[in-house]
């Protein structure tokens, strides 16, 4: 069976101030098997986000059904742990305070394992040594391993990330990607990855689904076959590249898809030029 499943979801954002339906995502059916790395890919404003959160059960739907071991899922729950952009950390706790945060909400582990399982995830995400710090004394790529560890250590059927990495310089963004596939391959957890870069998820995941613009519709499911361990050095090889390349074809073709909407936009047409600069600043 699919750990996750999520079957002609759709989904309608009610605008009050307009007083209609603008429709954000139309009919999804996609499956993530136990274990896989699961990344969508899509324009910005597709309905990425929107998918992550109905999966998260932060935000309610009502055509079609997500699933996770067979199950409809109703709200959030403890088989689904999320990771966002932010790290969000509690600023008056310790490192090691905020990964046992998880944990003690679900009042699931006693008082020896959730201190065990902070220990382990804490190295296990390469910050052993940091575990009595502040979140404050820590770099942007360290707080946001401690927030996966945060989440792995909460032990969730399903692991959801949106965008974890795009608050990070291009350089720590890379290393995070090679560090995150180590962790996941020794936590072997099922992810649902969402990002739009597009090299980020041919890197990470097992298979990439490329949603169109919006309304986000499932425009293709490439496989990806590279064999792990995977180097970041994979992201030079003439194959990565290639599939990168057809993902990309496939965005472009939606951007211009877009663009060509805006293009017939009478709002920016009539705009004046901006007023010349007359008079000079006072210094
Ligand atoms: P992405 O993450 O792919 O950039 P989102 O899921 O954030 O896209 O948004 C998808 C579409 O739904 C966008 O056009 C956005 O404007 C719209 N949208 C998102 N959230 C709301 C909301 N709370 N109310 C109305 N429209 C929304
Ligand atoms: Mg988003």
């Amino acid at each position: 069976m699919q750990k996750l499943e999520i079957d002609h979801l759709t989904k309608h954002y009610w605008l009050e101030r307009y007083g209609r339906e603008v429709l954000a995502l139309d009919d999804i059916t996609l499956s993530v098997g136990d274990g896989e790395f699961m990344a969508i890919v899509g324009p910005s404003g597709c309905g990425k986000t929107t998918l992550l959160n109905i999966v998260a059960g932060l935000l309610p739907y009502e055509i079609g059904a997500v699933r996770i071991d067979g199950k409809r899922t109703e709200g959030p729950g403890i088989d689904r742990a999320v990771v966002f952009q932010h790290a969000s950390l509690l600023p008056w706790r310790t490192i090691s305070g905020n990964i046992r945060y998880g944990m003690e909400m679900q009042r699931r582990f006693d008082e020896a394992t959730m201190r065990e399982r902070a220990d382990y995830f804490l190295k296990l995400v390469g910050l052993a040594g940091f575990g009595h710090h502040y979140p404050s004394e820590l770099s942007g790529g360290m707080q946001q391993r401690c927030n996966l560890a945060r989440a792995l250590a909460a032990d969730p059927a399903v692991l959801l990330m949106d965008e974890p990495f795009a608050a990070l310089d291009a350089q720590t963004r890379e290393f995070m990607q090679a560090e995150l596939l180590k962790i996941w391959t020794k936590a072997r957890k099922t992810v649902l990855f969402i990002t739009h870069q597009i090299n980020e998820a041919v890197y990470l995941a097992d298979r990439v689904a490329v949603l169109s613009a919006r309304p986000g519709r499932l425009k293709q499911v490439f496989r990806i076959p590279f064999e792990r361990p995977r180097t970041l050095h994979l992201k030079r090889d003439p194959r990565f590249l290639e599939i990168e390349d057809a993902i990309w074809r496939l965005i472009e073709e939606e951007a211009e898809r877009i663009g060509m909407v805006l293009a017939g936009d009478e709002t920016s047409a009539g705009t004046p030029p901006l007023p010349a600069i007359t008079a000079g600043f006072d210094v």
